[in-house]
């Protein structure tokens, strides 16, 4: 049984009755990004406290009351979700706050954050009698989408933009998809999805647009909150690209807020990269969002025009929260960083998150007395050939002592 009530239109404020034909606001058109909207009063009565204990689903099916699916088709599926909210002792010393933690979400089935989102689109598509799938990306949403979907036994299409890394090619094209490689950037690739979607009538796992997606993404919220028993940080940390993620987990706390589970939501920080900065740039200047360059080591959140402007926006302001940038090296130092003092490998766009807590608490934007959640949205090993670039490539000794030796002795000397 699902408590979902209505779409609301983000734009416009219309609602509507819950329905797989409306994707969009009818009137806005692409613009009018849907809110899903909950019978919270109902689920008052279901997810107490009590609930939480009892539960023994360790994945994102264990908040099934908050999300937009039936149960039927969430049998046979990957273990989405559920992942470790590292306690650090050493960044957390470093750095001086209170307390500090890391959300590895490189630790789900393909290793992103993403696939919160796509195992929802792939139940979505089961109910809908979809038989294919299809999305654009910077390479996360698809490789989660194509994993996702082979475990339910849905065929997938893929559209990427040139510069999408070899790691996350190779997961898909593992993962069975049809993959379309488009000479272009995101902003192409995007746009012949659409237009492919639209003339075979695929289900459309394009993030923003569905309203459903951010429903999946909104868990990592509710996992953090019941990780640390209810008694929520005073920020979440996320890096943004399109606005998905982060309006999702503005979602989560808001729904925890709505059930009297927390009595407060966190303020949350969005970061961005300098070369690609659209959200931080229209939420500082108080204007429109407006297109930049895609330019940056962080291809996960290289997204020059991002789809989901309002909800990208509005995690921030209400929540009381703010956007930070930063630049490709501090990228790069805080990947280094964070493999060495914390033992999690993250790719750019997850180390970004780890940047913009740095570059944020030097501004004293964050304070010493405050508790931080950090999300690592991806896994590192998605990227080698940039976490090469970054450590080194690594040298070559003969295997005899003297050599090994003279190389350790001389390492130590260098350090
Ligand atoms: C997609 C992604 C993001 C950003 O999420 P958006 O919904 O595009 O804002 C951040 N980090 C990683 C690793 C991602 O894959
Ligand atoms: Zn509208």
């Amino acid at each position: 049984m699902s408590f979902t009530k209505q779409f609301k239109c983000t734009q416009c404020g219309q609602t509507y009755p819950i329905s797989k034909d409306i994707l969009v606001c009818p009137n806005c058109k692409d613009q009018g990004i849907l809110d899903i909207e909950y019978d919270y009063e109902k689920i008052k009565g279901i997810m107490t406290k009590d609930y939480f204990a009892n539960n023994n689903h360790y994945s994102i099916w264990r908040y099934l009351p908050l999300l937009p699916v039936e149960e039927k088709y969430t049998k046979n599926t990957l273990r989405v979700g559920w992942t470790p909210l590292y306690k650090s002792m050493h960044l957390k010393n470093i750095y001086h706050v209170k307390e500090l933690y890391f959300k590895d979400e490189g630790l789900n089935p393909t290793q992103s954050l993403k696939d919160r989102a796509s195992v929802i689109a792939c139940v979505k598509a089961l109910e809908a009698k979809q038989d294919t799938v299809a999305c654009s990306s910077t390479g996360n949403a698809a490789s989660s989408l194509a994993g996702n979907a082979s475990k339910m036994g849905l065929k997938t299409v893929i559209f990427v933009p040139k510069r999408a890394p070899i790691g996350k090619l190779s997961q898909l094209m593992i993962f069975g998809s049809k993959l379309i490689k488009v000479n272009g950037d995101y902003k192409d690739a995007y746009n012949l999805s659409k237009k492919a979607i639209e003339h075979y009538g695929w289900y459309n796992r394009n993030a923003a647009i569905n309203p459903n997606l951010i429903e999946g993404k909104k868990t990592v919220a509710l996992e953090i909150s019941e990780q640390m028993n209810f008694d929520i940080p005073d920020w979440v940390i996320t890096s943004v690209g399109d606005g998905c993620t982060i309006g999702g987990v503005y979602k989560g706390f808001y729904d925890l807020y709505q059930l009297g589970l927390i009595n407060q939501i966190p303020k949350i920080l969005g970061v961005q990269s300098e070369g690609c900065s659209p959200f931080y740039d229209a939420f500082h200047k108080g204007l429109p969002l407006e297109e930049t360059d895609e330019n940056t080591i962080a291809d996960s959140i290289a997204v020059g025009i991002p789809r989901n402007p309002i909800k990208g926006i509005n995690a921030v302001k209400f929540s009381k929260g703010t956007y930070v940038k930063v630049s490709d090296d501090e990228i790069k130092d805080s990947m280094k960083l964070l493999g060495k003092e914390e033992g999690i490998f993250a790719e750019p766009a997850a180390a970004a998150s780890l940047a913009g807590f740095i570059k944020a608490r030097h501004a004293d934007i964050i304070l010493k007395k405050d508790r931080v959640v950090v999300i690592i949205t991806g896994n590192g090993l998605k990227d080698t050939k940039n976490a090469l670039e970054i450590v080194g490539e690594p040298v070559l000794l003969d295997a005899n002592l003297k050599d090994l030796i003279q190389y350790i002795e001389r390492g130590e000397r260098n350090e």
